[in-house]
């Protein structure tokens, strides 16, 4: 079963991604929501109970075909079904799989669902990505490190290493950066290194959800009495407080009494402690009390760094023109270079094919509309510029001197060097001129922008043409 729970996974995923509902919404119906069988041109998913089946056929049907074929490069016909009906002995022919992808995945589900572990872990972990998984694929060893992420990292184990070296530990950044994989990476050391350790992780949503419930049902000693037992406690999203004052003031309680009596405490969040707002003083004080550490959008190399290291696990050959291509055009999210690879991977698993530059650029464009490959992104910009100061695109690129002709290729040339990740050579040679060029027709629009009256608005104005 294991190709089939691996597709389901990346199917998952994919489905989550397209449904703007909240993760409650899609929680409620794709929960336990499983391909059961891949054979011949039909697959067949199974779910709990006949209320899902029905809404999932009906309501969901299609973006669940869409994402199936997305996940294994080819459409298939697609039957939902109820547990029990799948297993009714009538339907036997079922059984029989098709194995499809396996490598990476395979290795990724290797975890023994062992009751223990579980129990460390007090409640329902949920991946990075957002679904059912795989503790064991987060750790410090395959963690790619970089100047953006050394600091938080070294914290990070030196923590798991000896809990209550820096108390709490307060990671922050911008999502996709590898908070959460860092926090896993600390449970996963921790379990293997401190035995018998009482681990407690939660997002801090589902640490709101609980306290609510608590607070409804009465159950408020017990809810206490499980945080505060703890040996470590990890709250993901930590952001999630902002404005909940009684979950404010619980968690204020929880976190003194863990911290008078040393126990480690960490916390990840996408802003620092003085931009979560509005948050208690005493909160933040606490919060800003142990050690701060930032993960920072990764450079080129580590992105790089990370797409081998990916691609490797995953079995994938990528050659090293198009991992730097990747590179180029995915700058700002790992989630995301993690998601064009595992659509890459799902199509390039099945087939022999030779990864190409045009299967990137069509990955990229599901996942990231907005994300234009860079010779089209000059192009539009040029064509922008060109119809607002009705300076043609080769005019720019010309000799030709003359102010209006001038400032459009200042401007296009301060677009260009704001929306793309070019060099400053690389930009010249657009224009048939050397890097000087560029800085120096950069300084002017800045310059404009600082003393001509709606120049940084007419500019700004552009840009947001050109972003769409
Ligand atoms: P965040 O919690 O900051 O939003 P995640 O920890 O969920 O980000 O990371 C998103 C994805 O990117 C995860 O699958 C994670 O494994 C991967 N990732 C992030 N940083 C790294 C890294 N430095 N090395 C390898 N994988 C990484
Ligand atoms: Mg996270």
């Amino acid at each position: 079963m294991d190709e089939l729970s691996s597709i389901s996974d990346i199917l998952l995923s994919f489905i989550q991604e397209k449904m703007s509902a909240s993760a409650s919404i899609f929680n409620l119906w794709f929960n336990e929501f499983k391909l059961a069988s891949l054979a011949d041109d039909k697959a067949v998913f199974t779910t709990p109970s006949a209320i899902k089946k029905n809404i999932l056929s009906t309501k969901y049907h299609k973006l669940i075909s869409e994402s199936l074929e997305e996940a294994i490069g080819f459409p298939l016909e697609v039957s939902i079904v109820t547990e029990e009906e799948f297993r009714a002995p009538a339907d036997k022919t079922q059984e029989k799989t098709t194995p499809v992808i396996a490598p990476y995945f395979e290795n990724a589900k290797k975890k023994d669902e062992d009751e223990d572990e579980e129990k460390i872990i007090t409640e329902s972990i949920s991946s990075p990505s957002g679904k059912r998984t795989l503790l064991d694929d987060y750790t410090f060893e395959n963690f790619v490190e970089g100047s953006s992420n050394k600091f938080a990292k070294a914290a990070c184990y030196a923590v798991a290493k000896e809990p209550n070296t820096y108390n709490p530990l307060f990671i922050y950044g911008n999502s996709g950066l590898g908070k959460t994989h860092l926090l896993y990476a600390v449970i996963n050391y921790m379990k293997k290194n401190h035995e018998g350790i009482n681990i407690v992780y939660k997002k801090c949503e589902s640490f709101l959800d609980e306290l609510i419930k608590a607070i409804r049902n009465g159950s408020t000693t017990a809810f206490k009495e499980k945080y505060r037992s703890c040996d470590v406690l990890l709250i993901d999203d930590i952001q999630f407080l902002a404005g909940k004052e009684q979950t404010q003031e619980e968690f204020f309680h929880t976190f003194s009494a863990l911290y008078e009596s040393d126990k480690q405490i960490i916390l990840t969040s996408d802003r620092p402690p003085k931009e979560i707002k509005p948050l208690e003083d005493r909160l933040r004080t606490r919060f800003e009390g142990g050690l701060l550490a930032d993960v920072q959008p990764p450079s080129f190399e580590l992105r790089i760094a990370i797409i081998k290291q990916k691609a490797d696990a995953m079995g994938l050959t990528v050659s090293n023109d198009l991992v730097e291509y990747m590179a180029e055009r995915l700058q700002n999210n790992i989630r995301q270079i993690e998601g064009v690879l595992k659509r890459i991977y799902a199509v390039y698993s099945l087939t022999s094919a030779e990864v190409t530059k045009e299967k990137i650029d069509e990955v990229i464009s599901i996942i990231d509309p907005g994300n234009i490959p860079t010779d089209a992104l000059i192009e539009k910009i040029l064509s922008t510029v060109s119809k607002a100061y009705g300076v043609p695109a080769d005019q720019m690129k010309s000799k030709k001197r003359t102010d209006t002709v001038a400032n459009a290729r200042h401007v296009a040339i301060y677009i260009i060097k704001n929306l793309t990740e070019l060099t400053l050579k690389e930009i010249g040679a657009i224009f048939g001129r050397d890097y000087s060029t560029v800085i120096s027709s950069i300084d002017k629009v800045e310059k404009n922008i600082k003393t001509v009256n709606n120049y940084e608005a007419e500019v700004n104005r552009l840009i947001k043409e050109i972003k769409g």
